[in-house]
Formats: structure tokens, sequence, C-alpha cells
């Protein structure tokens, strides 16, 4: 057993964490730049095999990836890790050669950027209760309906998208499609005014009467639930990525703040000691839960209460690290321009999506019940 990176994975981690410090900017637009020197050095398709233009590398390094890109701008982290794990591995795992040969090579080039949308107004955490209709016609179907919340909404060339073929059929009836850009029918919200990860657009999207022909259906009629919750597992070991690098971003900070401030003689030095000490701690422990996650999903072997733990105690590290970093630096975290302020509203997203860390405990119980 050995709980230390292989020297190559620290290299890995060594390149991407010069590349967010020196490349990467963290400011309030959209980061069409950052996304654009992610895509020059392959990294919008790390984990995509060579064959369809990625990069071929394991889930572990791209795992590290989005840590490192999330300490310095935690937008680019989500948008990153969205369009690869649950905007481009649909295509991958369930698109036939066709439409592997459409869309994987440029989602993987960073050329189209990818985006799944399954939640809508009264389906989030029961996806399986959704609405939107996909109702067949001559040749494909037509979609009705809406989604919420749909990160890269506007921004994305190619969307994946769940809709339901027979409501009655309950998960048997929901199919996913592939729905791109500027399709007619296809609305798109406004961006909206989150409490943060504002550089990350989340909108709205309306399907009306929109067309979708037979071959962009990814997979069979009947498939999309499995399709979606098989996806899960690697994207929230994704998210719990962003929950380290927000986390460590953090703790950095704060460590360089009150190395400034030098402590020594301080008579609170022993609160702030043991603040840190505990961060320290749970930062350590939140990397092996998400490392292992994202080793066994390397092996081939199942990892869904693996990703839950690491999804559910990294994200809410990153709320706490933000937190308790604002107490330990007082008014150096009282301004707006703060970093920490950015850190701590970041914070509460990862938190919620790719389920909410409640459903994060109910599958962990869950699958702790049946093995026990
Ligand atoms: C910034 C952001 C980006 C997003 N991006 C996307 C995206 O790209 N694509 C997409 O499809 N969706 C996206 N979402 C939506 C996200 O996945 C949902 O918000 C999430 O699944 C929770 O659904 P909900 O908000 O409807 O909450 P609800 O399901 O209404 O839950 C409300 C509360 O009840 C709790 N709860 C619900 N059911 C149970 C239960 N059975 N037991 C215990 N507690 C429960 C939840 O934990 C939560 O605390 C995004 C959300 C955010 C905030």
């Amino acid at each position: 057993m050995t709980f230390t990176l292989t020297v190559e994975h620290k290299k890995k981690r060594e390149e991407f964490r010069c590349f967010a410090e020196e490349e990467l900017d963290s400011g309030d637009h959209f980061p069409q730049e950052n996304l654009q020197k992610a895509a020059e050095r392959g990294y919008m398709g790390y984990p995509i095999p060579v064959q369809w233009g990625g990069q071929g590398r394991d889930f572990l390094s791209y795992i590290l990836l989005i840590e490192e890109i999330s300490r310095v701008c935690s937008s680019t982290g989500a948008i990153t890790a969205v369009h690869t794990s649950v905007g481009t591995f649909p295509i991958l795992y369930y698109g036939t050669d066709q439409q592997k040969k459409r869309y994987l090579p440029g989602l993987a080039r960073g050329e189209l950027l990818g985006a799944f949308a399954l939640t809508e107004a009264g389906a989030g955490s029961d996806a399986a209760s959704l609405a939107t209709t996909a109702t067949a016609v001559e040749d494909g179907y037509r979609l009705n309906g809406s989604k919420l919340f749909i990160t890269s909404g506007g921004q994305a060339d190619i969307y994946t998208v769940f809709a339901t073929v027979d409501r009655e059929k309950g998960v048997k009836g929901i199919t996913a499609f592939l729905v791109e850009k500027n399709t007619a029918g296809l609305i798109v919200g406004k961006p909206e005014k989150k409490m943060g990860l504002n550089r990350s657009h989340t909108t709205e999207l309306q399907f009306e009467d929109l067309f979708v022909p037979k071959s962009n259906r990814l997979g069979n009629e009947g498939e999309g639930f499995k399709i979606a919750m098989s996806l899960l597992d690697g994207g929230r070991i994704g998210i719990a990525a962003q929950g380290l690098g927000m986390a460590r971003a953090a703790i950095d900070f704060t460590v360089n703040y009150l190395k400034e401030q030098d402590l020594k003689g301080n008579k609170t030095e022993q609160g702030v000691s043991f603040v840190l000490a505990d961060l320290a701690c749970s930062f350590e422990a939140a990397r092996l839960l998400v490392y292992r996650a994202a080793a066994l999903k390397d092996s081939g072997a199942r990892c869904s209460k693996e990703a839950s733990m690491g999804k559910m105690f990294a994200t809410d590290l990153a709320m706490t690290a933000a937190t308790k970093c604002m107490d330990l630096c007082g008014l150096a975290s009282a301004r707006e321009e703060s970093p920490l302020v950015r850190y701590f509203r970041d914070a509460k997203a990862p938190q919620i999506y790719e389920g909410s860390n409640q459903i994060q405990r109910i599958v962990i119980a869950r699958q702790i019940l049946r093995d026990y």
C-alpha cells in the first residue's frame, strides 16, 4: 500500500501548478482566455483517448489538473470539469461511431465546449421526475420543456439533454440527446446572478419544439437515466478535486498572511495554531479520499461510495476552510477584494451540484448498509 503520488504524478502536479499560477487569471468575466490556454496544452481533453483527440491520461492525473486549476480560478475548474466528465464522457462511453467522429475530437481539443442538462425546476435531487418531453416524429424527436442552472449554458457548443419519451414509464422513459447550439427551438436564458462561481455561466435552457435527428439520440430510448447515473462517479470526483483546490487556495492565502503578520509573541497564537492544524489534517484526509476514489476509477473498480465520500468531504472542507480562514485573517478578509471573499462565495455551489452533499450521505449510507 502506498500513500504518495508516483514520481510521474508529482511531475504532472508541478506542471499543472505552474500552468495555473503563471497562465490563468481569476478575473470576473467568462474565462475564455483561460480555457483557450488550457486547450492549447491539451487540458480540455486530458483523460480522453488519443484516438479521439485527447491526451489519453489517467483519471488521477485529470483530478490533479482540476485541483490545480481550481486553486487559481474555481470557475475555470468548474467549466473544465463539467466539460470533461459530463460533457465529453457521455459521447465517449455511449456515442455511436458517427457521434464520436463528429464531436469527440473538437471536444477533446477544446474547440467545442460540452454541457450536461439534467436538472429542472421540479427535478433536482430527484432527477428521475424530469418533465421535458421527447416526442418521436419522422427521423427524430421534438423536445419540449426546460432545464435550470446549466453550467456553460449559452457558451457550450453541445449539450447532453435528458428528456422522457413516456412519462408513464418513469426512469425507463428517460432518454439522452445531443443538442447542438444554434438549433432552432433552443432558447438560452441569461446567466444566473449567483452567490459565487460567477465566471462560470449558469443558465436556463428552454426547448420549444426543438428537433433532434434520430442520429443524435445518445444510447437507446429509455437508457438516459442509466447514462446520467453512470457518469456521476467520475463527475463527483472532479467536483471533489475542485473542493481540494478551493480549500488549498484559502489555506495557502491564510498561511502566507499569518507569516507576514509574524505571530510570534501574539497571545492568540495557540488559537490560530489549533485551527490551522485542524484544517491541515482535514485537507490531507480529503486528498487521500479523493485520490483513492480516482485511483479506484482508474483501476476499473466500482467507486460510487468512495466518489461520494470524496465529493462530500472535500467540498464541505472548502466551505469550512474559507470560513475558518476568514476568521483567522480578520480584517484582511473583510474587504470585497480579498481573495477569501471569493473563496467563500465560490465554495457553496460545489456542495450542491453533481448531487448535494446530503444526497452523497444517502449514497454512502446505502452502500454501507448493503455491504454490512
Ligand atoms: C452553480 C451550479 C451549477 C449547476 N450546474 C448544473 C449542470 O451543469 N447541469 C445540471 O443538470 N444541473 C446543474 N446544477 C443543478 C444541481 O445539480 C442541482 O441544484 C442539485 O442537483 C440539487 O437540486 P435542487 O437544487 O433542485 O435541490 P433539491 O433537490 O430541491 O434539494 C433541496 C435540498 O433538499 C435536500 N434533499 C433533496 N432530496 C433529499 C433526500 N431524498 N434526502 C435528504 N435531503 C434531500 C437537498 O440535499 C437540498 O439540500 C447546478 C447547480 C448549481 C448551483
